[in-house]
């Protein structure tokens, strides 16, 4: 283990292009749930799962109604939202805006769509399932703090007019082409991407490591609990198993006392 530390360490600091990748491993170390384990969200509350997949379907047929149920959560999904916001990062999410502060990490693509990434400094993200904290105009694509936005008549309206959903990507919903763009062109540079606590198998963000790899010399490094599909095909170099929230600091120590 002290050996891949180290690995990875020299590793970040020969890179060119380092970009990050991280998914609910990273979150769940600040007690955020999640939603497919034994006591997950959906795991726990099948009503809630069943109108969670019928919500792109109501904001397309009835925005209006839509927002009034974003607006009142209640159950078990309330709860998500209750415990996100009471989330602080942890060592983890520091630890890579650390590595963005040094200049080795250009950028954080996330699946976790809680914050902590800037609120624990990181300031390159792309969100790739949007944020709890946003609203987003699907005709323009402009995102908005809550608090920047009237939620007096529903549903809210962006500056050029269009209508505005949660920045939130729900099932069947397709991922912002901005989004899908950016982390396309981020994963078609970087030489090297850290992946961390994501066993990267929902699509199409599962694909960014492949497309990654497709590049002769792009170095994949893994941090998670557990190895992953991107473990047994071979698309990352090495595995450092383990918390993010432990490996990562560890890292950056090593990375500190070699520059
Ligand atoms: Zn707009």
């Amino acid at each position: 283990m002290e050996n891949l530390i180290e690995r990875a360490a020299n590793d970040l600091l020969h890179s060119k292009y380092a970009i990050a990748l991280t998914g609910a491993g990273i979150s769940t170390e600040s007690g955020i749930p999640d939603f497919r384990g034994p006591k997950g969200i959906w795991t726990t509350d099948k009503e809630a799962e069943a109108k969670a997949y019928k919500r792109y379907e109501l904001f397309l047929s009835d925005p209006k109604a839509y927002w009034e149920e974003i607006l009142g959560f209640k159950g078990t999904y309330g709860r998500f939202y209750t415990e996100i916001r009471k989330a602080e990062p942890n060592p983890g999410h520091y630890a890579l805006a650390e590595l963005e502060r040094l200049g080795i990490i250009k950028c954080v693509i996330t699946q976790n769509i809680d914050g902590l990434h800037k609120k624990a400094g990181s300031e390159n993200i792309i969100e790739y399932h949007g944020s709890v904290n946003k609203l987003r105009c699907v005709s323009c694509g402009s995102r908005y703090e809550f608090d920047e936005v009237s939620l007096e008549n529903l549903p809210p309206r962006c500056k050029c007019g269009g209508i505005m959903k949660y920045d939130v990507v729900h099932f069947k919903e397709p991922i912002p082409l901005d989004v899908v763009e950016k982390s396309g062109k981020e994963a078609s540079e970087c030489d090297l991407m850290l992946i961390c606590g994501t066993s990267a198998v929902v699509y199409p963000f599962a694909g960014l490591p492949r497309m990654a790899k497709l590049r002769p010399g792009v170095k994949i490094i893994e941090v998670n609990a557990e190895p992953t599909p991107l473990t047994y095909e071979g698309i990352s170099d090495y595995l450092i198993q383990g918390k993010t929230g432990e490996i990562l600091p560890r890292v950056v120590e090593e990375v500190k006392k070699r520059l």
